[in-house]
């Protein structure tokens, strides 16, 4: 079989027969913050301490069951991790207690690898002295800060509590601390932004010994409060401030333009890194390999052993948890089956033509785009030679490259994404 392996510490990647499959990547979700921001659409919000608590020893008891539950979806779970992504919410948000009870829950049940990168997010200002010590104890190596801007006036718009001096300072105090690869989330087209004020966020964040930048363009969906108030053509939220489609889009493009010349290589489309610090973890979701996900909305995608039917690549299997904190609460995960019908769980088998199209649209999000000769010994000629056809007129209109065998997006493919994924995956029969 034509399987990738996750290469170096780099997260660089190479085609090659065998090894990507054996270690697996854990993310754990913890979907508490201080205060919901206007902007966010993820599964989370403000609890009380008994609510972190009892979701704790919850999602100890979904991680040392995962086992089991791999057993009964016939999907193998790899006993070695090499990487963990603690995510949100707010990880932050937990005690150290808690923190070192998840990650002893998670040594009893796999074999943690001693140069695994452990990555934790955090909201600035809102990691103790103890949780920190606690979080380097138990092997956290890389943290990521939410911080979206560097000017007071946008952070405030969106419900952040944080300032642009306390973002700084706890960037030094956690590198005094010893954690050096450090990262921090930025987000264009926040109310009252500008080309000048964005610029001033991307300087502060290059001026400050980061290994790692996320750049996304906010979303205006229904899943955010925003969103709804965008959407319902509302006036709160300092909707009236935020910049046009348009503005977003030429923010976007110029950080894509600039951090390159800073040193900052664009690997993905919304992931920049300093050579050697690209998230490993991440290239996991993009490359197609195993990870399982414990918590709220957590996600997981594993293999399993025969090969999808007719092709080169394995089936492999999805599967979520709900993205309701009760629900979750309630629904043990020993038998996975019994809890999706309780609506907890949902599960997608991934055969030959839902292969294809997530090797398309996930390995295209890298820059080092997809590999033609891999994509023809992975795949019948009935599902790449429709997305061949397309790719010529995708070429032409400047949003996709050929270049040395592989296909990668342009600039312009990046802010057109979805359309580049739909037109190339149009001519797949499912
Ligand atoms: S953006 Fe982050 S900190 Fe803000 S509410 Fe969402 S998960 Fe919490």
């Amino acid at each position: 079989m034509g399987a990738m392996v996750l290469k170096d510490r780099d997260g660089m990647v190479a085609e090659t027969e065998a090894g990507f499959e054996a270690t697996l990547g854990v993310y754990l979700s913890v979907p508490f913050c201080r205060s919901k921001c206007s902007f966010c659409n993820f599964a989370s919000g403000v609890s009380s301490e008994e609510a972190v608590e009892a979701y704790v020893g919850r999602i100890c008891r979904e991680i040392a069951t995962a086992p089991g539950r791999a057993q009964a979806l016939r999907a193998r779970l790899p006993r070695d991790v090499d990487t963990i992504y603690l995510g949100g919410g707010t990880p932050s948000r937990l005690s150290p207690e808690q923190l070192r009870r998840i990650f002893g829950t998670l040594r009893e049940t796999f074999q943690i690898a001693g140069d695994a990168e452990v990555t934790m997010e955090a909201a600035p200002g809102q990691i103790g002295e103890a949780l920190l010590a606690e979080a380097m104890v138990q092997g956290v190596n890389r943290i990521s800060l939410g911080v979206q801007s560097f000017v007071d006036r946008e952070s405030a718009a969106v419900g952040r509590s944080h300032t642009a001096k306390g973002c700084v300072e706890e960037v030094y105090r956690l590198q005094r601390a010893g954690v050096t690869d450090l990262g921090v989330d930025l987000i264009a087209g926040l109310p009252y932004q500008t080309e000048a004020s964005w610029r001033h966020s991307l300087q502060t964040a290059t001026s400050l010994g980061l290994k790692h930048l996320s750049v996304y363009m906010l979303e205006i969906d229904e899943d955010s409060r925003l969103g709804r108030e965008v959407l319902g053509g509302g006036r709160r939220l300092h909707v009236h401030a935020l910049p046009s489609e348009e503005a977003t889009a030429a923010l976007y493009e110029s950080a894509c333009e600039w951090l390159p010349a800073q040193g900052f290589e664009q690997y993905e489309i919304s992931n920049f890194a300093l050579q050697q610090h690209r998230s490993r973890h991440n290239c996991k979701y993009w490359l197609r390999a195993p990870y399982i996900g414990f918590g709220l909305d957590a996600h997981s995608m594993l293999l399993r052993d025969e090969q999808a039917a007719g092709e080169g690549c394995r089936s492999a299997v999805r599967f979520a948890n709900c993205s309701d904190l009760a629900q979750y609460q309630e629904a043990e995960s020993c038998a996975p089956f019994r809890v999706a019908a309780s609506g907890g769980f949902s599960m997608t088998e991934v055969g030959r033509s839902e292969a294809f199209e997530e090797t398309i649209f996930l390995g295209l999000r890298m820059n080092q785009g997809i590999s033609l000769v891999q994509l023809r010994q992975e795949f019948s000629a009935d599902l790449v030679g429709p997305a061949e056809e397309a790719a010529g007129e995708v070429i032409r209109d400047g949003l996709m490259l050929e270049q040395e065998g592989r296909w990668r997006l342009t600039l312009r493919g990046r802010l057109l994404s979805n359309e580049v994924f739909t037109r190339l995956l149009m001519g797949v029969a499912v």
